[in-house]
């Protein structure tokens, strides 16, 4: 196998940095030739220094200046999309909507894109949908119940003729188990202390609200072109399982590794090779018990939220997605009360207007509605 080159959009985040120890445990097969970060200068000069790029794209002006003038020899760029041209492979692990660009430019170009950013399926389904069959181009989950469904796919050679129903597992976050009562009042620290995934804030707090399962639900139907009807959620509290395929006889073929984000990485990096480094092994010697119970659907009712958006179609989930970050940010801010992260994106795809998006402007205009919307229920 020829070295691939690979560029990693957002490395300084959690995706990005352990992106690079993927990298780093087979620098034989693998090469990065491209970072990029929004304000993390002081990161990426180290990384750079390290991992010698082609390309560095620091797209808040403010830092870039000081970026160039510590990489003699590396070109510093602003635009995000720069990554691309230098790569085989992009990890798009850019956290939000600003992610998009790097999704639609990969595909355009007939890359592997190693997609870790919900948003650009979520948001922008229908305007990346039709990219994905650019000769060359090749769309691989970075999240690992994608990844899981991604594997058990394999076992069938008929695509979605023979596939009854998807499975998502859900770790089901730090409240699973407690009651609406019980949560009213949790801290912006009890929401970020996840018990088994490590992430950055805006998604953990997606998990501990089951959002981030529901928008994984519409990632799923998104890669997949399964129905809302067939795709199940179950919470799974050990995260051994990441996800499950049941096949049309009754059969289902599950995933199953330790939990970590390192091993969706490697995937999307080898496809359709696996790369040789375990990052963590099963030990079925202590690994006693393997729980499974259906979610609480009224406690976290981010997940029927994300249903809801999912089945609208059209430019619902874009709004729902960028509602949901406007009112995270809320609550990591300390002005709203963990319980009311569903009452407010709610509020928001009560007065939303579903349409039929057929550019990118469409999506950016859903977004921006759904922002804007967002900061007006949260300001009355
Ligand atoms: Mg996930």
């Amino acid at each position: 196998m020829a070295i691939q080159r690979v560029a990693i959009a957002g490395s300084s985040g959690s995706i990005g940095t352990q992106t690079i120890d993927v990298v780093l445990a087979e620098p034989h097969n693998y090469q990065v030739t491209a970072l990029a970060v929004g304000s993390s200068a002081d990161l990426v000069i180290e990384q750079a220094q390290q991992l010698r790029p082609e390309v560095v794209v620091v797209t808040n002006e403010a830092h870039r200046a000081r970026v160039a003038a510590a990489l003699p020899g590396i070109q510093v760029t602003g635009t995000l999309t720069d990554v691309v041209e230098v790569a085989d492979v992009v990890i798009n692990g850019v956290v939000g909507f600003a992610g998009l660009s790097v999704t639609l430019e990969t595909l355009r170009a007939g890359r592997t894109l190693g997609l870790a950013n919900k948003e650009s399926l979520i948001a922008a389904g229908p305007i990346v949908q039709p990219l994905r069959s650019t000769p060359g181009a090749q769309l691989v989950p970075v999240d690992s119940e994608h990844c899981a469904i991604h594997q058990c796919l394999r076992s069938t050679s008929f695509g979605n003729q023979e596939v009854a129903r998807l499975v998502l597992t859900a770790s089901g976050g730090p409240f699973r188990g407690r009651s609406a009562e019980s949560l009213a009042e949790v801290t912006v620290n009890e929401a970020l202390a996840h018990p088994t995934w490590k992430m950055g804030p805006k998604i953990t707090i997606d998990s501990s609200t089951l959002m981030n399962k529901g928008l994984e639900v519409i990632e799923a139907h998104e890669l997949f072109g399964i129905a809302f009807d067939n795709i199940d959620v179950v919470v799974h509290p050990q995260s051994v399982v990441h996800s499950m395929v049941e096949f049309t006889d009754g059969s289902t073929i599950a995933q199953l590794s330790m939990p970590d984000m390192r091993l969706p990485i490697g995937y999307a990096l080898g496809y359709p090779h696996r790369i040789a480094t375990p990052f963590g092994r099963i030990d079925w010697s202590s690994l006693s018990r393997l729980d499974f119970e259906a979610p609480d659907r009224d406690t976290f009712a981010c997940l029927n939220l994300a249903y809801a958006a999912g089945r609208a179609g059209g430019t619902a989930p874009a709004a729902l997605s960028a509602a949901n970050e406007v009112v995270v940010e809320a609550f990591l801010a300390g002005r709203i009360m963990w319980s009311q992260i569903a009452q407010y994106v709610d509020a928001v795809m009560q007065e939303f207007v579903v349409t039929t998006p057929t550019t990118v402007e469409d999506i950016l205009e859903a977004d921006a509605l759904g922002r804007r919307l967002a900061e007006e229920v949260l300001s009355k």
